[in-house]
């Protein structure tokens, strides 16, 4: 049996190696020759593909069940290899500067030398670009020496991984080598800025509060609006979705419902399973745990998730997003 559009068997399973010298010399071998590998990153693990191969771009679409229209992020060891690729403007060089490497995604024209493949951008005159700032990522990325298009390492519009078990669970034969490093620290994907041509537009909150980017660059406009499905096709849709359904502003869990708590007044013992985001009330603390919460919650038998209210500030702005997603579509 085949796992989706990959080819690859299902059950074969993945190598999975802990990150170290001789692990991340593998997956660049790997990726050279145009396989995909998976890796963390200080936001989620990264699906992995040589970013200047069209064969290997369409090796990630094709094990997450992607819709082409939808652009991946193209990572990369330092600006100056990101500069060669993409025209940075003066507000790019200032974002970069202040959050590179970091979780910060910046979508900024192509050059007319840009070397990534179009497939990545889904054939727009733009480019998705990040240095990330995990060691491992970046240990990966220079070993690499070139460019990686690395989606999240889950099935399109699922949740997303934080850990190597949850690759293995979420893409199995689909993927040659899993780099283990462990839990990622930010535990939520990139914010995504659209810098490509006239205000700065967050396309996506994430990793990066809108408060830290605001201090560097003045107000950005919020995504939205009639021009938003050409601006960012990916954003539209039912996304981070769990098997049961996300019940929101939850004060209690209901019975048969599994209950995801925040902050000290979250219910302790419930009848079902229940679990708190940040029992101090600490939204970076959140960010971390929820995917992996998330899944832990997601089983057979419940009804579903009833989530507690986060506040909308700093990352919890890019939590709520990810809750109001993963819930769209649910009764
Ligand atoms: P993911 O790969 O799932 O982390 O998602 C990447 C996000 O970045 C998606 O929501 C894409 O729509 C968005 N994105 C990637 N490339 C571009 C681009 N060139 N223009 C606008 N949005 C982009
Ligand atoms: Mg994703």
């Amino acid at each position: 049996m085949t796992a989706r559009g990959c080819g690859k068997v299902r059950g074969v399973g993945p190598e999975i190696l802990e990150a170290g010298v001789a692990a991340i010399a593998r997956a660049a071998e790997l990726i050279r020759a145009g396989d995909l590998v998976a890796f963390p990153t200080e936001t989620v693990y990264g699906l992995g593909a040589d970013a200047t191969s069209d064969a290997a771009i369409a090796a990630i679409f094709a094990a997450k069940d992607r819709p082409t229209f939808n652009p991946l992020i193209v990572h990369f060891a330092d600006p100056r290899a990101a500069s060669r690729q993409v025209a940075f403007d003066a507000r790019a060089r200032l974002l970069a500067k202040s959050f590179w490497p970091g979780p910060l995604t910046l979508v900024l024209p192509r050059r007319e030398s840009c070397r990534i493949s179009l497939l990545t951008s889904s054939g727009l005159d733009t480019l998705a670009v990040r240095v990330p700032g995990h060691p491992i990522a970046r240990e990966f990325l220079a070993a690499a020496a070139r460019p990686i298009a690395a989606p999240s390492a889950n099935v399109s519009g699922r949740v997303s991984p934080t850990t190597a078990r949850h690759v293995v669970d979420s893409l199995d034969g689909c993927v040659s080598l899993i780099l283990d490093g462990g839990p990622c620290e930010i535990g939520i994907e990139s914010t995504v800025v659209d810098l490509s041509g006239g205000p700065a537009l967050m396309l996506r909150p994430g990793g990066v509060s809108r408060e830290a980017i605001e201090a560097v660059i003045g107000g950005i406009a919020e995504f939205g609006g009639g021009d938003a499905p050409a601006k960012s096709p990916g954003l539209q849709d039912r996304h981070y979705a769990p098997d049961r359904p996300l019940r929101l502003n939850a004060t209690r869990a209901h019975a048969g419902e599994a209950f995801l708590g925040f902050g000290r007044d979250a219910p302790k013992s419930l009848p079902g399973d229940v679990m708190n985001l940040s029992p101090s009330g600490n939204v970076d603390e959140a960010a971390a745990n929820l995917f992996a919460m998330i899944r832990a919650l997601d089983r057979k038998g419940i009804s579903a998730i009833a989530v507690a209210p986060i506040p909308d500030h700093g990352l919890g702005r890019a939590i709520n997003d990810r809750l109001r997603r993963a819930a769209s579509g649910d009764a």
